[in-house]
């Protein structure tokens, strides 16, 4: 992903006259490695879901590109896109909207290989659907529901499934467990981690929640206002954060081991993150930001190494030595 920006224009009254530019995504790189699990995290708002949408073709970007494998997906068109779209398949946030409420089962898990026939010889396909409804937890029962007779975790699962139909390398997750149950969480992150292995899968799991992301990534991107701010391995960013957002969020987040409650200062962040629309000028966190100099609002800081590996920073006060 190089220099990735999607701008929304805003506009207003009955000429539609454009009043402003919504910046979603402003500027996000990104590389995935192969089998690699990247874990996007910030508050709503942060452009995550936008970014998705963009990582999986589901949208265009305003500049700059994603690159599959070697090809730019947003140069494609036709059946050459629709051919390198298997590659990156998305994952939804509320599975129920994103099914067909007509269709069964088995018929939504079937789909991907009516519109790409040449995925699968006819006669395999009742066969390899059964097989994917197995490998997410399903059983061949399950196959004739329509998705409201089913409960939040296996309408993910089937979404799941059907992804998996198109043999994709990549999954992007936009907030895949949120709408569910917490009791049902921690069954889905567990089938996506067995899965990574079975399917050799990469994944882009995007969360507000860090526990679960820390669960699961080997590299953590921290976004704010539609900008990467901190991306570094799972350990850097969470055990050496150097951005004063990351360290804001990390000590918002719950501690799951009782033993080290209280022993962390929480740091308030101020208000709710300002809006897309007008970003604050400088380094856009600054309003918030409890080490804001006055150089702070005059320039935007780059995102720039930290350290000697790959652990990138974007603030003004980072050592960089
Ligand atoms: Fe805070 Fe300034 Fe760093 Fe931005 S550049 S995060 S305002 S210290
Ligand atoms: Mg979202």
């Amino acid at each position: 992903v190089r220099d990735l920006v999607r701008h929304f224009p805003i506009r207003a009254g009955v000429l539609r006259r454009t009043v402003g530019v919504l910046k979603a995504v402003d500027g996000v790189s990104l590389d995935l490695r192969k089998g690699e699990t990247l874990g996007i995290v910030g508050e709503s708002g942060c452009g995550k879901s936008t970014l998705a949408r963009l990582l999986t073709a589901h949208d265009r970007p305003t500049s700059g590109e994603v690159t599959v494998l070697g090809r730019s997906m947003h140069e494609l068109r036709g059946g050459e896109l629709r051919r390198a779209r298997r590659h990156v398949q998305l994952i939804f946030q509320d599975p129920y909207t994103s099914l067909d409420p007509r269709m069964t089962v088995a018929d939504t898990v079937r789909e991907p290989y009516d519109v790409n026939p040449d995925l699968a010889p006819r006669g395999d396909r009742g066969r390899m659907v059964r097989e994917l409804l197995d490998a997410v937890g399903l059983n061949p029962d399950h196959g004739d529901r329509y998705p409201h007779q089913l409960s939040g975790g296996q309408r993910q699962r089937v979404g799941i499934a059907r992804a998996l139909a198109l043999r994709p390398e990549v999954l992007v997750c936009d907030e895949p467990v949120s709408a569910l149950d917490v009791s049902v969480q921690a069954q889905i992150v567990n089938l996506l981690e067995r899965l990574r292995e079975t399917f050799s899968l990469a994944y882009v799991f995007i969360a507000h929640d860090l526990s679960v992301v820390r669960h699961l990534a080997d590299r953590v991107a921290v976004m704010y206002l539609g900008k990467v701010v901190e991306i570094g391995t799972e350990a850097e960013v969470y055990e050496s954060a150097a951005h004063p957002y990351t360290e804001a969020l990390l000590s918002a987040a719950p501690v799951p081991d009782p033993a080290l409650r209280g022993t962390r200062q929480e740091i308030v962040l101020e208000g709710e993150p300002p809006s897309p629309v007008d970003p604050p000028a400088g380094c856009s966190f600054h309003p918030r930001c409890r080490k804001a100099v006055a150089g702070c609002s005059a320039s935007a800081p780059g995102l720039d190494p930290v350290g000697g590996g790959g652990h990138l920073v974007a603030c003004h006060l980072a050592d960089r030595s």
